[in-house]
């Protein structure tokens, strides 16, 4: 008979968490579900990156690290993130075991009870929960009238925004649209950001996996660098997803707040797994590259099956999801797709914006059309 706290209160369960649990019971009866609904690279962590581990844990690095991450993989970060046009150098960087922790310190680090954050719809899942549990109150914007862009969109950023948010999260490539925003979408951020002295957390998790546009950090832009937190991670890049290792780059002022949260928190992230990092970052990008080109080719595969199927999927430059028009009521939509046709797909609901279906292509060629055909099977294409 727990009196819990409001910050667990404010927080509705996954919406996933049904789709999960149905996929599990179906598993243990043994039968076969097409997973879409993964969030994670497929393939094995690079060879290279395991052996850097390996000759890190031989070498005896189990001890804990300075708390903002051993200086050597800030360095490569501050390295990676000033070709992206950041100017930072390794004291800008804060290493978490995760980019998830990265954002759940940067939220704490500014988000007050009653503090504004808006968010672009459809928005990862994480952002809402974690805004709420450090206090805030949401603003949304819906980027679903145009096709998940967000340059349309920015009037109705403009007329959502006010002096009043504290944060803006902007994440391209999107989770869960694959949506990469064009630049002209992030300098009309950047004037609205500065106009109402808005803090930028940006996401660049799936900087990495675009198709033929470049991706371009916000915290690139000009008047930029003093209000942006750069998010990033090796989960998706570099397929580490169980490896939990992100960062944040930061002002220095917001680095020596936020790092009282990591210190008085996790401490640190895993010492070899940090050194495992580096390897990552200098060593890796023939298998990026190759991970990347398959993304795209599965991405190529899909849209075109469902347009077999007479279904016009947005398309997005980036990242391994797209979100499927669906039902009004996604999550029947869903769950119906689960039990009939044995293929697991997320509610777009649980990203702020019912009618769709998130599906994640991360999965083999074979499984995808496998996928597809059981939807078609099945009427729900
Ligand atoms: N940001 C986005 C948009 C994501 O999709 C994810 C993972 O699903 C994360 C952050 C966090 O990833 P990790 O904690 O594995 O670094």
């Amino acid at each position: 008979n727990f009196d819990f706290a409001s910050r667990v209160e404010r927080v509705e369960p996954s919406a996933t968490l049904a789709i999960s649990n149905l996929a599990n019971e179906l598993e243990a009866e043994g039968i076969d579900v097409v997973d879409l609904s993964v969030g994670e690279p497929d393939f094995d962590t690079p060879e290279n990156i395991k052996t850097a581990a390996k000759d890190s844990l031989d070498a005896g690095d189990t001890s804990y690290t300075s708390s903002n991450g051993v200086a050597e993989l800030r360095a490569a970060i501050a390295e990676k993130l000033q070709a992206d046009g950041i100017d930072c150098t390794a004291d800008n960087i804060v290493v978490t075991p995760g980019g998830k922790q990265a954002l759940y310190e940067i939220f704490h680090t500014l988000i007050d009870s009653g503090d504004e954050v808006a968010l672009l719809d459809p928005a990862w899942v994480s952002y809402e929960a974690q805004a709420k549990m450090a206090g805030a109150d949401l603003s949304r914007v819906d980027l679903s009238p145009y096709d998940f862009q967000l340059e349309p969109a920015l009037d109705d950023l403009a007329a959502t925004v006010s002096d009043d948010t504290e944060l803006l999260v902007v994440n391209s490539p999107s989770n869960p649209t694959g949506a990469v925003y064009s630049d002209e979408a992030l300098e009309g951020v950047r004037d609205l950001a500065v106009e109402h002295d808005i803090t930028v957390i940006s996401d660049e998790m799936y900087d990495e996996i675009t198709y033929g546009v470049e991706q371009t950090s916000l915290g690139s832009l000009d008047g930029m660098a003093d209000r942006t937190i750069t998010v990033n991670g090796f989960s998706k890049a570099y397929a580490m997803t169980g490896w939990r290792l992100g960062y944040f780059c930061a002002p220095e002022e917001f680095v020596s707040q936020a790092g009282k949260i990591q210190s008085h928190s996790v401490s640190c992230a895993v010492n070899f797994v940090q050194h495992a990092g580096i390897e990552a970052l200098r060593n890796t990008d023939e298998a990026v590259g190759e991970m990347r080109d398959a993304f795209r080719d599965r991405r190529d595969m899909l849209v075109n099956l469902f347009a077999d199927h007479g279904v016009d999927v947005p398309v997005g430059d980036g990242a391994f999801y797209m979100m499927l028009p669906v039902d009004d009521d996604d999550q029947a939509w869903c769950e119906g797709a689960i039990e009939d046709a044995h293929v697991a797909t997320v509610p777009g609901s649980a990203f702020g914006t019912p009618g769709y279906a998130r599906i994640s292509y991360a999965a083999s060629q074979e499984r995808l059309q496998e996928g597809v055909e059981r939807l078609v099977a099945n009427d729900y294409l």
